[in-house]
């Protein structure tokens, strides 16, 4: 794996794909910098090497093929001005003279960030022209953006194929990739899969190739009524997708001639809304009452999935286990970020992905004692599916 690590890129003009895509609160402030400070060690380390970095990032998703005011990088350079105690030097456009005369005036250890590159719709194409023009800016390519690793996009992707011999995952992407490759290719067993998540529909993918590796495949979540009803049970107002009742029903199948269990909860915490203030009560049963929809996991449940997690080597969770969100029901997904967090202390390998169970995890304050997080959703659970991700390979051939 080529990576920043064994490289001095001092004097260099370095491109750097980063994730910067961060939310904004109401006023315009950078509500949560977690994506930020993720990339802080591959740009601190080519600073302290001496290299002149070029930062590439995307903020949100515009549509109008140019500039949008509220789509604007400028906050996020203010922001790295800050944290690097040094004045970012911010580029209102990606290409052109301009662009490359500020780029070749960087001293060795300042930063520079481009625009949102995703005002220009040749980036989301992957297109070869638009790419071959940045990569004229730098001297070497460093992708350390792995949330839009499943993304064949100009700077995700294509850009690698002009720096043949100078591509490199930087830190961030490393440690992901590293991980995931334990996680799926150099696992201890036993291997244990916590899926949850509102829809089947979305995880199809990820169901399908765990059975192949995993030991115990524990259903929670939303997702989990698809499978009562294909089971024959009442699932009252859950959420449940009817057309996906016979994928459901093939995914027992085969969990079964793999010789996988596939745990699904025996009891569930119903509401008569979708609310925090709905009436609630307890459901011993895989039935849910007619006016009723299920929101948590219940407690038998919680026991047998915290037994069976705390009894793993191998730990992967994607998806809470209720709506967590409503305190009410949160009850299962806290349970399990414990059990995880546990079991790690116990010496088992651990990791979560997806957007929710990363909050999850990390609301729970447990955050610090699992071993590893991943900063990617959509790319973690591509991965996982057994998909090669563009912005890898592109590093990588
Ligand atoms: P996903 O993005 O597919 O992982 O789904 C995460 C969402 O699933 C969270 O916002 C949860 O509130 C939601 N969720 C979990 N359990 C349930 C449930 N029983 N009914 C409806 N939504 C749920």
């Amino acid at each position: 794996m080529k990576t920043i690590k064994d490289t001095n890129f001092k004097g260099k003009r370095v491109l750097v794909r980063v994730d910067f895509n961060v939310p904004f609160d109401k006023q315009g402030n950078i509500s949560d910098d977690t994506r930020i400070m993720e990339a802080m060690p591959t740009i601190n380390k080519l600073i302290s090497d001496g290299a002149r970095v070029i930062l590439m990032a995307h903020l949100g998703r515009p549509k109008k093929g140019g500039f949008e005011p509220e789509l604007t990088l400028k906050p996020v350079a203010e922001y790295l001005s800050k944290i690097i105690k040094q004045d970012v030097v911010f580029t209102q456009s990606l290409l052109g003279d301009e662009v490359t005369k500020l780029a070749n005036a960087l001293q060795d250890g300042q930063v520079m960030l481009l625009e949102n590159i995703r005002f220009y719709p040749e980036e989301t194409k992957g297109n070869e022209d638009f790419a071959k023009q940045l990569s004229l800016l730098g001297d070497a390519y460093v992708n350390d953006a792995f949330g839009a690793a499943h993304r064949e996009h100009a700077s995700t992707a294509t850009l690698a194929k002009f720096f043949p011999n100078d591509k490199y995952f930087g830190l961030l992407m490393e440690n992901e990739v590293k991980n995931l490759n334990k996680l799926m290719n150099n696992y201890e067993k036993p291997f244990t899969a916590v899926i949850g998540g509102s829809k089947i529909s979305s995880k199809i993918g990820i169901l399908e190739s765990l059975i192949d590796i995993a030991d115990n495949l524990v259903i929670g979540g939303g997702m989990r009524y698809t499978f009562y009803k294909a089971l024959g049970h009442n699932v009252g107002n859950s959420l449940c997708e009817d057309d996906k009742i016979d994928t459901a029903k093939a995914l027992m199948q085969k969990a079964k001639d793999k010789g996988v269990k596939l745990y699904l909860p025996e009891d569930s915490i119903v509401a008569d809304d979708f609310s925090e203030n709905a009436n609630t009560k307890y459901v011993p049963t895989m039935d849910i009452p007619d006016g009723w929809e299920g929101m948590d996991i219940g407690e038998k449940s919680i026991k047998t999935y915290c037994d069976v997690v705390l009894s793993s080597k191998t730990i992967l969770w994607n998806g809470p286990m209720g709506v967590f969100e409503m305190k009410k029901f949160a009850n299962g997904t806290f349970a399990i970020a414990k059990a995880v967090a546990d079991a790690t202390q116990k010496g088992a390998f651990s990791a979560i992905g997806g957007g929710d169970s990363v909050s999850a995890i990390k609301e729970s304050g447990y955050a610090d004692k699992v071993s590893y997080i991943s900063t990617g959703g959509g790319a973690m659970l591509e991965f996982l599916e057994g998909k090669v991700l563009p912005g890898i390979k592109a590093i990588e051939e």
